[in-house]
């Protein structure tokens, strides 16, 4: 009982402080996308390619990983600002994790600041980064069952990322069906049918950020 107890207080204190990161992102005129999804879904590959289609927006990194600095050196490659958090075995991210972070990202300079959170499809659902979209990203080869077997995820997005979809030919995936359990979960979000690797649908998605930056900016 009082282990449940402790949890809970160690949510409602991450909850707290995401609010406060939230506001002072907020304040900077930045929109933050904490990234989520499976080990292998492609979400540093997503990030690569969304990072070519920005054009004039100004980027800003945080990776998360258990422990290698592997995707922070990929991001480097695209010369944008990145800070490795290396969660030594932490399965998430947290509020915290991310306010170390900021200090070492210069914001003035950042339009959207985008986090890949651990591979993970469970408790970083429960953790808020103080971000202002989720997107789950998801992949054909990781099958459609992923928003039944992992309901909480696919509710609390913004945007689901379906990549790989250059694959679809090869894999047994239900497109239709995949689509139809994220509409029941998450009525909202779109889908957006990406392959990071040949191009298709990264348009789409990074107008969809776009977007929410100018709404974000002309409600400040
Ligand atoms: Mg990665
Ligand atoms: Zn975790």
């Amino acid at each position: 009982m009082v282990k449940v107890k402790l949890a809970r207080d160690i949510l409602k204190a991450n909850d707290l402080l995401a609010e406060n990161l939230r506001g002072r992102l907020a304040d900077q005129g930045i929109v933050s996308v904490n990234l989520v999804g499976s080990p292998g879904s492609g979400k540093t590959t997503l990030l690569e390619r969304t990072l070519e289609h920005l054009g004039e927006l100004r980027a800003s990194v945080i990776e998360g990983d258990i422990a290698t600095a592997l995707d922070a050196e990929r991001i480097e490659q695209k010369g944008v600002p990145v800070v490795q958090i290396n969660t030594d075995g932490t399965c998430h991210l947290d509020a915290n994790m991310i306010l170390g972070a900021l200090d070492e990202l210069d914001l003035a300079r950042t339009d959207l600041l985008f986090i890949e959170n651990v591979g993970n499809l469970v408790c970083p659902a429960g953790w808020d980064l103080g971000e202002d979209l989720r997107a789950v990203v998801a992949s054909v080869t990781e099958g459609d069952e992923k928003p039944r077997k992992y309901p909480r995820i696919f509710e609390k997005a913004s945007a689901c990322v379906l990549n790989k979809v250059d694959l679809l030919p090869y894999v047994v995936f239900d497109l239709e069906r995949f689509r139809k359990d994220v509409s029941l979960l998450n009525p909202e979000a779109p889908v957006f049918l990406v392959s990071a690797t040949d191009g298709t649908g990264v348009a789409e998605w990074t107008n969809w950020l776009e977007a929410k930056l100018a709404l974000k900016r002309s409600q400040r």
